[in-house]
């Protein structure tokens, strides 16, 4: 029997990127995934990649920032699923390496309303099944960002570092329901979020100046720890911030 056979898992932002490949390996281990994305398009590949490989997966199509349209679209999803016991909040947007100073305020918002809020409204849904049947998996994207801080950028390392927060906040008041609440921070991982930048000269300077193992991380090396934290065998494990980077931040 796979690891987490019998499973319902939701995987936020997981069209693209670091939020696919976590999907993809919940379903390789057994895991039924509800696949979110504001982008149906990319949902709908990821829906198509898990049941060609054999899986179960069902799209789920939301802005995880908009708290009636993504809460209406989980309760529509696990209605036909049934109800969540990974969730898995990874929706994220980039922030380009802007000096305080000219960060604009609608720029701070929406940064804050994807990360923080849209983690914060999805708990919120999946929530009450996990309190009922006594047992439940959380995993909060954060970044090395949101540990160790950046020069510019700081919208982003400020939300980051909130879901490092909420993190610790939540595996203490959700431990007597066995609810265990884990944070992942990734380095550097090749993923489209980047975008050009990540074939610029600078960025293949930082990269190799940075990372103690020389290279980014390829998004099934951030997935295969979001799998084991969503599996029996991290039961003992609440409120860490584990840290896939390379070498980056020790
Ligand atoms: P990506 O752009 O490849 O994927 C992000 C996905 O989130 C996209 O499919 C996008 O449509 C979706 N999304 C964006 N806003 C959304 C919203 N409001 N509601 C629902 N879906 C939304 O990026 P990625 O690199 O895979 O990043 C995934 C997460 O990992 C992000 O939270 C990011 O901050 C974090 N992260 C990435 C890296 C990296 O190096 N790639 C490092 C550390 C942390």
């Amino acid at each position: 029997m796979k690891p987490l056979e019998g499973r319902i898992a939701l995987v936020t932002g997981a069209g693209s990127g670091l939020g696919r490949a976590d999907a993809v390996v919940l379903a390789e281990r057994g895991a039924a995934v509800i696949v979110n994305d504001v982008n149906a398009e990319g949902a709908d590949e990821t829906v198509a990649q898990i049941v060609a490989a054999g899986g179960r997966a069902l799209a789920c199509v939301a802005d995880v920032g908009a708290s009636a349209a993504i809460a209406e679209a989980i309760a529509q999803t696990t209605a036909q699923f049934g109800e969540v016991d990974i969730l898995v909040n990874n929706a994220g947007i980039p922030s380009r390496r802007q000096p305080f100073d000219e960060v604009r305020d609608d720029e701070l918002e929406r940064m804050f309303q994807i990360h923080v809020m849209g983690s914060w409204y999805c708990t919120r849904a999946v929530l009450p099944g996990m309190k009922r049947r006594r047992r439940g998996k959380i995993v909060n994207t954060s970044s090395i960002l949101g540990m160790a801080g950046r020069k510019r950028g700081s919208h982003y390392a400020g939300a980051k570092a909130a879901l490092i927060g909420l993190t610790k906040a939540w595996a203490r008041e959700f431990a007597e329901w066995n609810i265990q609440v884990n944070a992942v921070a990734p380095g550097r991982v090749r993923t489209p979020i980047l975008g050009a930048f990540a074939d610029s000269e600078e960025y293949k300077r930082d990269l190799l100046a940075n990372v103690p193992l020389g290279r980014r991380g390829e998004p099934e090396e951030v997935a295969w720890l979001v799998a084991f934290l969503a599996s029996r065998e991290a039961d003992f494990i609440t409120g860490q911030v584990i840290s896939p980077n390379g070498g980056e931040v020790i």
